[in-house]
This record gives C-alpha cells, structure tokens and sequence, in this order.
C-alpha cells in the first residue's frame, strides 16, 4: 500500500533572495493611484500535488509566462487577499491583524481547490519582503503599502478539475489616503436588478470571479452621479412581502446606526456572517472597539440582518444617526443617502458634515492602532 509522503509546507527559512538591479524611483506620495505603482520585488511560491509548496522567492517584479489552457484563464482559478503596511512615527513597519487576512485567504482558496497556507509562515514571509520594499512607504500619515497576496490555479489543461498546480504571489503598491482632504461622504444607489451574493454561494469569499460581474452594477450607479451601489439581497418575510436586506456598499462591509424604535436605546448594526457577506477585517475590527468602547456609552451593537425599509423608516423618523461602509481601502466611509425605489433616503448626516460622530471615532481609533499610536495587539510589527 502506498503511502502519501507529507507534502511540503510553505517554508519561510528556505525563502531565497534576488535582488533587482532596476531600481525604481520611489513616486512623490502625491502622485500616487491606488493600485498603479509597485515596488521592485515581488514574493511568490509554487506549488503542486506531488510535492506541496516549493521554497518562496522574492525576485523582481515580473511578468508571468502562462500557458493559454493554464486554468485560471477558463474556470477561474483564483483567489486573493488585500491588507496594508503602515510606517509608524519611529519609521518602523506594522502590518494590522494580518492573521485575519491569512485565515481568509485559506478560506477562499480551500472553497476553489487550491491548496492553503500555513498563515504564520506566509506572514513571516510577508513581513521579510515589505521589510526589503520599506523605502516604498511613504512616513506621511494615511499613507501605506497595500500588498496584494494572489494565488492562482496555474495546471495547463482544458479539464475542469482540481488544478494539479498554483502559485502564490504577493505584489506590493504604495498608496494614499483615500480622503486626502478629510472624509467626504458618499451617496449610494441600491442595486435592486442584479445581487451580489446568495445562500450557499461564495459571497463570503475572496474570489476574483466575485468581483467582475460586479462592475456593471457598479459602473450604471456611476453614471447617475452616484459613487458605490448598495447590494441588497431581497426575500420574501412572514407576511409574503419582499424584504430588502441590506448587505455591502461596493467593497465594503456596512454598519448603521440607528435609535431602536422599541426600546429608544442607541444601536450600531451590522449585517450578520451568513455566507453572503465578505468577513471584512475592518468590520470585525469595528465589532470588536464598538464592543470595547461604545457598549460602556449605552450602545447596543448588534449583528443581524435589517432591511431598506427599516432604514429609510428611520430616516423618515429622525432615528437614523449615521451609516458608512468599512473596508480595507478607506478604513471607514461615511454614507450620506441612499437612492432606493426612486427616493433618496437621507442618512442622518448634518448640513456641511461629511462623517459622523461614530465613523470619526471608529477611524481614529483604527489609524491609531494601524500606526503605531496605541499600542495594540491587532499592530504586528515587521
Ligand atoms: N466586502 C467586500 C466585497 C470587499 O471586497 C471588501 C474588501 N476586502 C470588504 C467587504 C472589506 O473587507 P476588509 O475590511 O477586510 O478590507
């Protein structure tokens, strides 16, 4: 009887370097876009079903030389991850709860049949090549190096299976701050023709096939003057009407604040993890300081679902105190009205205010902890 040889665990001590001998010019941080510069180097390790994982490299930033019947290009084969590196005050480099980001990055790709990771090893491995790019991130506040980890399914055939084959890479871009000027609240259209996510699907992975029939929902809000869409997720209640969840703003987790009809007591909610919404690392974050700091205030923090309805009959009734979006990208977002069965619901924000008191706080408290300010578990050090 045959038996199966251990398969070989991503191995940060037999990670090799090379150097390029291009070094870019590192672009003035006020000219950057997101997601248009990357550093020098990128980090990447293989693998394959006989094997396992191959010692990780970190080579300059290439192209990649693929078989046209490689699978990823057909059946979509690939899944990824989005965290930040932060330069505190002392010029030393924090990643923030890159545990999270690893956990999730397994998830998504054990749901696609590719192989995972031992989290800790590829952070270890994470931390030596954002340590090699530290002159990429800029020393200015909001400023950060958003790495990009990536894995695909690279096996060359038309076959639709397992891919016998993959790689994982991570690319790094340095990036601003998404409000240069201080937050700016956005509108959002509620998408109601199209969904995001349903039951038992794949909505709480991070999969690339989740994000593309996503752009023409997107881009239709776009031309109507509007900066995200809402993802609702309609069903039918008890009593046989169409409820209309809410569940994300774009790419990012959504939290409402709302005076509860009922009780009158101050609740911050959140849509529930049920497989249709993305475990936000940001979200969990929000969870976890409103937990903290706002349950001591008076505040209920509650993760259930609630509907358009509810909210626009809270707007309607002065009870709805702030709404915003969470994410990697802007930490938090401040929502000012949403359009939603041809009304715009107003979203609680005063005259010339662009975030409320919540979003502020919750931005506050997560920068400092990203940067170093307060010291903190969540803030791993490179
Ligand atoms: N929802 C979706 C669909 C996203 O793409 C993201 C960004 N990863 C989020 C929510 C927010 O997640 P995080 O806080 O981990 O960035």
């Amino acid at each position: 009887v045959a038996t199966l040889a251990k398969l070989a665990d991503l191995n940060p001590s037999k990670l090799s370097t090379t150097n390029t001998t291009t070094p870019k010019e590192v672009m003035p941080p006020e000219e950057l876009v997101f997601g248009r510069s990357f550093t020098d180097h990128m980090l990447s390790a293989e693998w394959t079903a006989s094997q396992g994982w191959l010692p990780p490299k970190i080579t300059p930033y290439q192209n990649l030389s693929l078989d046209p019947a490689t699978c990823v290009f057909h059946y979509g084969f690939e899944c990824f991850e989005g965290l930040k590196a932060y330069k505190d005050s002392t010029g030393a480099v924090r990643l923030f709860r890159p545990d999270k980001n690893m956990a999730r990055l397994n998830q998504s790709a054990s749901r696609i049949a590719l192989p995972t990771v031992d989290g800790s090893c590829l952070t270890a491995l994470i931390a030596k090549f954002v340590a090699l790019e530290e002159r990429f991130i800029p020393s200015v506040r909001g400023y950060s190096l958003y790495l990009r980890p990536t894995m695909i399914g690279t096996q060359r055939t038309l076959g639709v299976g397992p891919p016998g084959s993959a790689l994982l890479y991570v690319i790094a871009s340095p990036v601003g701050p998404y409000y240069p000027t201080g937050f700016k609240a956005i509108s959002l259209e509620a998408t109601s023709y199209a969904v995001r996510a349903w039951p038992g699907g794949v909505g709480d992975k991070k999969l690339g096939a989740n994000y593309s029939p996503c752009i023409v929902p997107q881009t239709q809000a776009a031309t109507r003057g509007f900066h995200q869409n809402l993802w609702l997720f309609s069903e039918q209640g008890e009593n046989g009407e169409t409820e209309e969840q809410v569940t994300e703003a774009g790419t990012m987790n959504v939290f409402c604040a709302m005076v509860n009809k009922g009780t009158g007591k101050k609740e911050l909610l959140t849509p529930p993890l049920d497989g249709t919404i993305l475990p936000g690392v940001t979200r969990d974050s929000v969870l976890e300081l409103a937990k903290e700091r706002l349950v001591p205030e008076g505040w209920n923090v509650v993760e259930r679902k609630f509907t358009m309805k509810e909210v626009a009959e809270a707007s309607d009734e002065g009870r709805l105190l702030e709404i915003f979006g969470s994410g990697t990208a802007a930490v938090v977002s401040p929502v000012r009205n949403i359009s939603w069965q041809s009304r715009l619901v107003d979203c609680g924000l005063k005259e010339g205010e662009e975030a409320g008191p919540i979003a502020k706080r919750m931005k506050a408290w997560i920068e400092g902890i990203q940067y170093g300010d307060e010291d903190h578990p969540w803030s791993f050090k490179v």
